[in-house]
């Protein structure tokens, strides 16, 4: 069994990421990314104080944008005007979930194509549907497809079972694994929550990614000897031994699954560093094709 360690991908990811802000910094650019957060949710205070400490070490200039839970729709469509206008940012991210008065995806329509480095615009969107490579892919999927690489697992033919269908991540996953190119060419089936018989669909698979949000809910049932799987759940579940109280834990039942699996993404340490790393590596393409 191998261990797929996001950690060191992603480090190798901002390494090469940085190379590129050098090369940019002969064109007189820097990369700018803003994250606009909207309330007071601690998890998305945390991911949102990850990504400006990550773009503030590798020399990407950050925005970091709080607003009250009570802002109105109006008020941040207008920051994202703003933002829209602003030469000095390349990238625009608004942390999801927004408070529920909120209207996602007029936000996400207000941001320019060219700086959702998230990949959420309708016109990005299209562009992955259509294999156009001018768009921007989401960044979780972008990372998962990465890790397989960078591990050398076979994608062409390989039967890959999805589990889970949100634009975020399973949906997009699909598409990349079913694209017609060589880090996709695979044969891909998407499960949800009205999937029949999961067990014997994920009994198929040479890859599982699972993307459902419920803590260790893929077990040994689900997985055949030498399957690939790669667990993008981040589930907080309670811990009274950690000093936090909760602890992380991914939407695979990691002991179950382990002497079955030919290859295993852990959590913490599989996809969720991949997912700032590739957001960088967005943001960056933003900013080059500026030039
Ligand atoms: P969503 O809630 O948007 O989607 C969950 C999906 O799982 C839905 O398609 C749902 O089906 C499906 N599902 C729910 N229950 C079952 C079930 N019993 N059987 C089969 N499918 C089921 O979640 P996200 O895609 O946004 O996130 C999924 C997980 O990934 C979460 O733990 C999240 O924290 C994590 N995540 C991690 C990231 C990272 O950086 N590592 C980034 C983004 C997310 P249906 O459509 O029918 O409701």
């Amino acid at each position: 069994m191998q261990l797929i360690d996001g950690k060191s991908v992603s480090e190798k990811v901002l390494k090469e990421c940085s190379a590129e802000i050098e090369k940019l910094g002969a064109y007189g650019k820097v990369p700018g990314l803003a994250v606009v957060l909207v309330g007071n949710d601690p998890a998305s205070k945390a991911y949102v104080g990850s990504k400006v400490r990550t773009c503030e070490k590798l020399g990407v200039y950050s925005l970091k944008i709080e607003l009250a839970e009570q802002t109105t729709q109006e008020e941040l469509l207008k920051v994202i005007d703003e933002l829209n206008q602003d030469p000095k940012i390349h990238g625009i991210l608004v942390q999801s979930p927004p408070p529920v008065h909120i209207d996602e995806s007029a936000v996400i329509l207000r941001i320019k194509p060219e700086k959702d480095v998230d990949g959420f615009h309708p016109e990005n969107v299209a562009k992955l549907t259509l294999e156009d490579s001018s768009g921007f892919v989401p960044c979780t999927p972008l990372g998962c497809l990465r890790l397989l690489q960078e591990y050398k697992i076979e994608t062409n033919g390989a039967n890959v079972v999805v589990v889970g269908r949100s634009m975020i991540v399973g949906k997009s996953m699909a598409l990349l694994l079913m694209s017609n190119n060589s880090s996709g060419n695979s044969t891909v089936t998407v499960a949800h929550s009205r999937t029949k018989n999961l067990e014997s669909v994920c009994a198929r698979a040479d890859i599982i990614v699972v993307a459902v949000g419920r803590a260790h809910f893929l077990d040994d049932k689900h997985i055949s000897e030498g399957t690939v799987v790669i667990d993008v759940g981040i589930n907080r579940v309670e811990d009274k031994s950690s000093k936090k109280g909760y602890k992380l834990v991914g939407d695979v039942d990691f002991d179950s699954v382990v002497d079955k699996c030919k290859a295993i993404t852990p959590v913490p340490g599989g996809v969720g560093p991949m997912t700032i790393s590739m957001l960088i590596s967005n943001t960056i393409e933003a900013c080059k094709r500026t030039i």
